[in-house]
């Protein structure tokens, strides 16, 4: 992942990638973020680079694996997936996984209605002819009609049952519209992830049909002379499956209640094994945490087509057309988060020959303490001098209070233990490293569900960083923080920060493309990062941007909370006869197209960047 200027390097497509088609992310950077006098982009950080051609190869590798699995062990039928747009709603990603998925007849799953909107209007305008439309998540009768009504447009929806008295709506729905719906049902199954995914798998799991539903629907459909109509089976046991042999264990469960639905009537046509597919985020394949699975993607495939096979030949049923709902391991790779790391706390105070003289001027309890520090440290009796020195501490910080000692006298205090600390071996406290970004906004499940993500410098990495460091965003909320890291530990390796020069230390998160952008809010109205979306080119850097968007701008995040730029702009202004502060505000709130201002103002608060600047370098 390292090039030879010790920046990181991005291999789009994998293993296959050549070595003069990596693209160092320090460049992109660079390109983004300097000033378009110098020939950059002038976005403002944090950035998200997205990378299509990794979308790309997950799409194929997914696809590929499954192919493999089919054609290997002998199953009679396909493979044909669709990407829940949950993970990854942005128009562009969701057109490139559409685009290069068209090949596969690849498909999309939506969960609510907008996002059923946007799956109609993207398979309709470039999606392959069969590719299916799975309509999952709570349904009411509008839903259900714009599944049926995507039907009348040629595209292949599957409206999936979640709960029974779904059915009766899809039935009023159809009557109505004289549309004749595909349906397909969710099952609650007994198969049990452990894991935090899994919450919502087993016999209490939140969706699903139990065996009586799916009996009820069943018979009620015969009533209605519409069994035909069922011909789908979904389960979804929870994201991040853990090993093959739980994923084996559903997909088998699974298959079992499909061959009943078959022998029952239904004229069943796919198995859709849901999401799950997991993704490798701490390096150690291993099923321990979540933050691993102890499978392959060609592993992954090849149990799901096994066990569907096994359980069919058994039965006796026709083999089904597997369809997957994998998010994660489709989107996660594709973009990189960049911030910046401005500043840095001080070093850990120290002590030194023209303060050391205030330890002599403490009160005689405190200076008890302090023999006693020393005396244990000469012993090397790390935990006597431990209790001693934070006794000390303790002490001192009470005569502050009291105001016995001065600010001079706890100074030379701190100094004193961290000297004794780092003599007797005992780690320094990590040292603090202010980022430009919102934990909240950017990287919501590390502080909701304490998701681990990599993170790490993407530059200078030929070098040793010697700084322990934690990461500290722009929020004012002690929860803006990064103090876990991969590997359990608890400091981050960092290099010092560079004290000249224009280039600014920069740090990536990886791993982030699955359900982060959509979940992140706007804590502190800290609005989403820069975009820009990155091709690998011949050109001398290998890469092009190919699109670029800045962030939202206070304008934006403050209009998401129905204030009124516009309105608050002329209030502040009148406030001012002085053009260039009444400037200075409209940069401020940055783009507001609806605004008048005098020509200057316009001029400058438009030279931030109000729309996508697209373009290829
Ligand atoms: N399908 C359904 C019904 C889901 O609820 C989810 C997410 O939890 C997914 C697919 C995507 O799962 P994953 O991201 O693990 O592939």
């Amino acid at each position: 992942f390292v090039n030879d200027d010790g920046d990181i390097a991005v291999r789009p497509h994998g293993a296959a990638t050549l070595p003069g088609q990596e693209i160092d992310l320090a460049k992109v950077v660079a390109r983004a973020s300097s000033a378009p006098a110098t020939g950059g982009l002038g976005l403002p950080l944090p950035l998200l680079v997205r990378f299509p051609d990794v979308l790309r190869h997950r799409v194929e590798a997914l696809n590929a694996a499954f192919r493999y699995a089919v054609s290997s062990t002998g199953y009679r039928s396909r493979y044909q997936g669709v990407y829940p747009v949950k993970c990854n709603q942005d128009r562009y990603v969701v057109e490139d996984i559409v685009d290069f998925g068209a090949p596969f007849g690849f498909g999309l799953e939506a969960g609510s209605k907008p996002e059923l909107l946007l799956a109609m209007s993207c398979l309709a305008a470039r999606g392959s002819p069969d590719a299916f439309l799975v309509c999952n998540g709570y349904k009411d009768l509008e839903y259900i009609s714009l599944a049926l009504v995507a039907r009348t447009m040629g595209l292949n929806t599957v409206v999936v049952l979640e709960q029974e008295d779904e059915l009766d709506i899809v039935v009023e729905a159809s009557r109505r519209l004289g549309v004749r719906p595909v349906v397909g049902m969710r099952a609650k199954l007994r198969t049990k992830h452990a894991g935090h995914f899994g919450a919502t798998s087993g016999e209490k799991g939140k969706f699903g049909l139990n065996a009586a539903e799916i009996l009820s629907v069943v018979a009620k459909l015969k009533g209605l002379g519409m069994l035909d109509c069922l011909q789908l089976l979904h389960f979804h046991i929870g994201s991040q499956i853990p090993t093959t042999a739980l994923l084996a264990d559903g997909v088998g469960e699974a298959a079992q209640i499909y061959c009943e639905l078959a022998r029952l009537g239904a004229a069943m046509r796919v198995i859709d094994v849901g999401g799950g597919l997991g993704i490798d985020y701490d390096g150690t394949h291993s099923a321990e945490t979540d933050m691993s699975v102890a499978y392959s993607l060609e592993e992954y495939a090849a149990a799901v087509v096994a066990a569907v096979g096994r359980v069919c030949d058994r039965k006796g049923v026709q083999h089904p057309v597997i369809c997957s709902e994998s998010g994660r391991a489709l989107v996660s790779h594709h973009s990189v988060l960049v911030f910046e790391a401005f500043s840095a706390s001080a070093p850990a105070s120290n002590l030194d020959s023209a303060t050391a003289y205030l330890l002599d001027e403490l009160t005689d309890d405190c200076r008890g303490d302090y023999r006693n520090v020393m005396a244990a440290a000469v012993r090397g009796d790390f935990d006597t001098c431990a209790v001693y020195a934070d006794q000390l501490k303790r002490r001192c910080a009470e005569q502050f209070k009291e105001g016995v000692l001065g600010l001079e006298h706890l100074a030379a205090v701190d100094g004193l233990c961290e000297i004794v600390a780092r003599g007797m071996g005992v780690a320094e406290r990590p040292r603090t490293y202010n980022v430009n970004l919102s934990v909240f906004t950017s990287i919501p499940d590390m502080w909701a569900i304490e998701q681990l993500f990599p993170i790490v410098p993407i530059q200078r990495l030929q070098e040793r960083p010697n700084v322990d460091g934690i990461l500290s965003d722009l929020t004012c909320d002690s929860d803006g923080k990064v103090d876990q890291f991969i590997g359990g530990r608890h400091s981050l390796p960092l290099h010092e920060l560079p004290t000249h020069g224009t280039r600014g230390y920069y740090l990536g998160m990886f791993l982030g493309g699955a359900y982060q952008e959509a979940l992140g809010g706007l804590h502190n109205l800290f609005g989403g990062p820069s975009v820009v979306r990155v091709s690998q080119s011949d050109g001398p850097h290998c890469f092009a941007v190919t699109r670029a968007a800045p962030g939202p701008s206070c304008a934006d995040v403050l209009r998401a909370m129905h204030h009124e730029p516009e309105v608050m702009f002329e209030v502040l202004k009148q406030r001012t006869n002085d053009g260039a502060t009444a400037a200075a505000i409209a940069r401020a709130f940055g783009a507001m197209p609806y605004l008048s201002f005098d020509n200057e103002a316009v001029e400058m608060a438009s030279s931030g960047m109000s729309s996508d600047s697209e373009g290829s370098a």
